[in-house]
């Protein structure tokens, strides 16, 4: 998998995040573009007349449509096979990868245009054809900047949201030749579609992404704000859609209920540019749809978390999570990021992604602005129990909480502890106060400490008036 690509063992959040927040400048300007989303889409959310009744709407559907995926998957793959569209199943991401390559294979495919897909991104598709000798060019400017550069893509919406303007001149310099120092980003823009025209038309084979599969047609949707999706499809002789089974919904009349709510939390955008509708190839053309388990259905399972497979990608989350704009999408080292992928990830491998349900303040604010009203929050502390509970968290957490919940059992105790917690903050050695234990106390000073308690200050004034 792409995720055991960018790093082998154990994600150690905190420390990819203390990277980020090194470089300050990064770190500040990362967090007000992010904002600037979240502002948008709250000013496009309030112009629309019961926003909050479609966001619950658009919950109950996807949670209809989860309860009843055996069925719909299989209507699905009826429609879709009565409209000539060649329907696979992949359990698993390797599955998935073997799949496309045999296709691409038989048909002696050596270039291939691929529009922004997380799933592809989630089962590693890129490296596994690269290696087998493709030619895999992304052609959402901002995966294709992130493909350049080597690197994952680090928002769900926008890859690279990290780059600033300077550092995307420079590499276009360096890969496309455009003059030194050009960083308007319109010329930029355009640089890139001249490089991405000569590929789309040279190229055997378009992958896409898929944002929505009705069961009842058989049919697809595809979002994008740049068309890239629709050029490669209907410039190649082979379209392979791949997508996540959980990205079903019933019927067409549903999808006005999500394509609302979609770019508006995404971007803040009434509409994406492009809503393409794919139902069967077009004469002489091949279509093919990939049907992706890769964990889904174990973690339809789990009654706790399932609701996260609601999830419409549309980064919203991201954009609003504290953590996520002042750590950065690749300090999670999973696909997706931020609070949608601290929720999923621990599901697919707790080992290696027991830290990210910590990457969170637990504020809430995912949950406020989540269009399917995934419990986002709720989760997170949960994901948090289930590590403690399997032994995924440090020794000096767990002696930490022992601590704290052998001392808060006894009122007693608890008020000896705040007099020595007090009296250490008073009189202790700064030296040893911030020591290399005091993790929290890095990048911070620590209050004063208070003369008495909130118990001592309202057992003395309690009868005073
Ligand atoms: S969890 Fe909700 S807010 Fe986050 S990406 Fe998914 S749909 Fe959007």
């Amino acid at each position: 998998m792409h995720d055991a690509a960018q790093n082998a063992g154990p994600v150690d959040h905190a420390g990819r995040a203390a990277r980020f927040v090194a470089n300050a400048d990064q770190t500040t300007w990362h967090d007000s573009v992010l904002w600037r989303i979240r502002e948008k889409r709250d000013a496009v959310s309030e112009g629309v007349q019961g926003w909050e009744r479609l966001r619950d709407l658009a919950s109950q559907i996807k949670e209809h449509t989860l309860s009843k995926l055996d069925e719909y998957l299989i209507e699905f793959e009826k429609c879709a096979a009565a409209n000539g569209v060649q329907v696979h199943w992949a359990s698993d991401a390797e599955a998935h990868n073997r799949i496309v390559y045999d296709l691409l294979e038989a048909r002696d495919v050596r270039r291939v245009v691929k529009s922004k897909s997380m799933l592809t991104e989630e089962c590693g598709l890129n490296p596994y054809l690269e290696a087998r000798g493709l030619e895999v060019v992304d052609t959402d400017l901002g995966e294709r900047i992130v493909q350049l550069r080597g690197e994952p893509p680090s928002h769900l919406v926008a890859p690279a949201i990290h780059v600033r303007r300077e550092e995307i001149s420079v590499l276009f310099h360096e890969e496309l030749g455009t003059p030194a120092g050009s960083s308007d980003p319109q010329f930029l823009a355009g640089a890139m579609r001249q490089d991405l025209r000569a590929r789309f038309l040279a190229a055997d084979a378009a992958i896409t992404g898929v944002n929505f599969a009705v069961a009842s047609t058989g049919g697809l949707v595809v979002v994008t704000n740049e068309g890239n999706a629709n050029l490669g499809a209907h410039l190649a002789p082979v379209h392979i859609a791949c997508m996540g089974i959980e990205k079903l919904i019933p019927k067409p009349e549903h999808l006005g209920v999500f394509l609302r709510l979609l770019s508006r939390s995404a971007t803040g955008q009434p509409l994406s540019i492009y809503t393409s509708h794919f139902h069967r190839p077009a004469p002489g053309r091949e279509l093919h749809i990939v049907l992706v388990d890769n964990g889904r259905t174990r973690h339809l399972a789990r009654e706790d978390f399932r609701a996260s497979l609601k999830c419409i990608r549309c980064g919203a989350c991201l954009n609003t999570c504290p953590v996520y704009r002042r750590s950065g999408g690749h300090s999670y080292g999973a696909t997706p990021s931020g609070p949608i992928g601290a929720i999923l990830a621990p599901g697919r491998d707790m080992e290696k992604y027991a830290t990210l349900p910590f990457a969170s303040s637990l504020c809430g604010s995912c949950s406020d602005v989540c269009p399917v009203k995934i419990d986002i929050h709720a989760q997170l502390y949960r994901w948090r129990q289930e590590a403690a509970r399997e032994g995924h968290i440090s020794r000096g957490k767990r002696l930490g909480m022992n601590m704290a919940g052998w001392i808060t059992r006894r009122p007693a105790r608890y008020r000896l502890a705040g007099r020595l917690a007090r009296s250490l903050l008073r009189y202790a050695p700064r030296r040893l106060l911030y020591g290399r234990w005091n993790v929290w106390g890095r990048a911070r000073d620590i209050p004063e400490p208070p003369a008495r308690s909130f118990g001592e200050w309202y057992a003395a004034e309690r009868g005073k008036k």
